[in-house]
C-alpha cells in the first residue's frame, strides 16, 4: 500500500515527538517542515497528499490556488481554531479537518494558573525570594471567592473553566450567542457581562463578530480593577485599546496567552533580539501583564490528544471521502448544516 505522504508545517520538537510516535508503523510518512505555511515556503509540499498545519500557518487565497493545483487533497488542522485558514474561499476547492478537542482542560487550566498568578503576584514572589527578597510589600492580592467571572463563550473550555470557578466561590455570569440551555449558567448580555465581572475570560472563537470585543467601548463599560484573560484568540482584543485601559487605571491585570500579532513572534526564541513590536513590548513592561506564548494547550494528554486524533481524521477523509471532523466556512454561522450528519461539507 501506497505511504500518506503529510507535509507538516511549523514542526517544533514537541508536536514531532508525539506524531512520531502516534505515527510508528502506519500507512503515514509525515516530513517535518520547520518553516510556517506561507505562499513562499508552499511549494514544500509537493508530492504530498497532505498538509498539516498549526495555528500560525497562513492558509490565504494564494496558499489555497497552490494546494489546489499541486494535487493536495486534504488540509490537516492540528488546532481547534480555523481563523487563520480563508474557509469561504476554500470551500468547493479542498476539504479542511481539524481537532476540535484536544485538551479543554489544558487550556481551561492554563488560564486558571495565570489568573492566581497574577492576582497573587506568584510571578513577582517567585523573582524575589530567587534574591532572598522576603519583603511582602507590593505583593498584596485578593480573594477569588464571592467574585464575579464573566465567561464570554460557554462551549467546551469555557464551561471546564464555570466548573474550576464554582469550586472558588465566585459567581458565574457568561454570555455566548448560542447560550446552553439548561445548564443552569446565568446568561446575560455582553455589556451586562462587561459592566457586572471582576474577571472576565474569553472563550469563544474569533470571527467577524468577535474580532476586537474588548475595545475602548466595552474598557469602559467595565469594573475600575476588571481583571481580562484571554487564551482564545489575540485579536478579540484591540491591543492598543487594553494598553490605554491599563494605563488608565481601570483594567487592574490581563492574563494573555494569545495576542493578535502575534503569528510572527511566538514560537521562537527572541531573547537575543530586539523586539520590533511596540504594543507587545509594552504590555510584558507591565508589573500588571502576563504574556505566555500561546502555551494553553501544551500538555502531554493534548498533544497525544492531537496527533492521533489529526491522524485519524486523515485516515478517516481518505478512506471515507468525508469526516466528522470537516470544517467549512457555514460551520459558525448555522447550527446544524447537515456536515454533522453526512460528514462532508461539499
Ligand atoms: P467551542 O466551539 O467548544 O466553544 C466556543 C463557544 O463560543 C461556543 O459555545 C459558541 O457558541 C461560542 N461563540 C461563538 N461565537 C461567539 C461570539 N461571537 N460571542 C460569544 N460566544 C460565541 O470551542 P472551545 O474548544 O471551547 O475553544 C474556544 C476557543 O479557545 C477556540 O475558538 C480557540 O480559539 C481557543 N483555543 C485556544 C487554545 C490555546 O492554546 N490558547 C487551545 C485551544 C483552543
Amino acid at each position: 500500500m501506497d505511504k500518506i505522504k503529510v507535509a507538516f508545517y511549523d514542526a517544533k520538537d514537541y508536536d514531532k515527538n508525539s506524531f512520531v510516535e502516534a505515527s510508528k508503523d502506519s500507512e503515514f510518512e509525515i516530513t517535518y517542515l520547520e518553516t510556517r505555511l506561507t505562499p513562499d515556503t508552499v511549494m514544500l509540499a509537493d508530492g504530498c497528499d497532505v498538509v498539516c498545519v498549526f495555528v500560525n500557518d497562513d492558509i490565504n487565497k494564494s496558499v489555497i490556488d497552490k494546494l489546489v493545483e499541486m494535487g493536495i487533497k486534504l488540509l490537516a488542522l492540528r488546532c481547534a481554531g480555523y481563523n487563520n485558514v480563508d474557509i469561504e474561499y476554500a470551500y468547493e476547492r479542498i476539504h479542511i479537518v481539524r481537532v476540535p478537542a484536544y485538551s479543554p482542560y489544558a487550556v481551561a487550566e492554563h488560564a486558571i494558573a495565570m489568573l492566581l498568578t497574577s492576582i497573587r503576584r506568584i510571578h513577582k514572589a517567585y523573582i524575589r525570594t530567587r534574591d532572598f527578597n522576603f519583603s511582602l510589600s507590593g505583593m498584596m492580592g485578593f480573594d477569588l471567592h464571592g467574585k464575579t467571572m464573566g465567561v464570554v463563550g460557554t462551549g467546551k473550555i469555557g464551561r471546564i473553566l464555570i466548573d474550576i470557578c464554582r469550586g472558588f466561590g465566585m459567581n458565574i455570569i457568561a454570555y455566548d450567542k448560542f447560550p446552553a440551555e439548561g445548564s443552569g449558567i446565568e446568561y446575560v448580555t455582553l455589556d451586562e457581562l462587561f459592566k457586572r465581572s471582576d474577571i472576565i475570560s474569553l472563550h469563544c472563537p474569533l470571527n467577524d463578530e468577535s474580532r476586537h470585543m474588548i475595545n475602548d467601548k466595552s474598557i469602559a463599560l467595565m469594573k475600575k480593577g476588571v481583571v481580562i484573560l484571554n487564551t482564545s484568540r489575540g485579536a478579540l482584543i484591540d491591543t492598543e485599546a487594553l494598553i490605554e485601559g491599563i494605563k488608565a487605571r481601570k483594567v487592574g491585570a490581563a492574563c494573555l496567552d494569545v495576542y493578535e500579532e502575534e503569528s510572527n513572534i511566538f514560537f521562537h526564541d527572541y531573547s537575543g533580539h530586539i523586539i520590533d513590536d511596540d504594543n507587545l513590548a509594552r504590555l510584558i513592561s507591565m508589573p500588571n501583564v502576563i504574556v505566555t506564548s500561546h502555551q494553553a494547550f501544551l500538555t502531554r494528554e493534548a498533544l497525544s490528544n492531537i496527533a492521533d486524533t489529526t491522524l485519524a481524521n486523515i485516515r478517516e477523509y481518505l478512506e471515507k471521502g468525508y469526516s466528522v471532523n470537516e470544517v467549512c466556512y457555514k460551520c459558525p454561522k448555522v447550527t446544524d448544516c447537515g456536515q454533522k450528519h453526512q460528514g462532508k461539507c461539499f
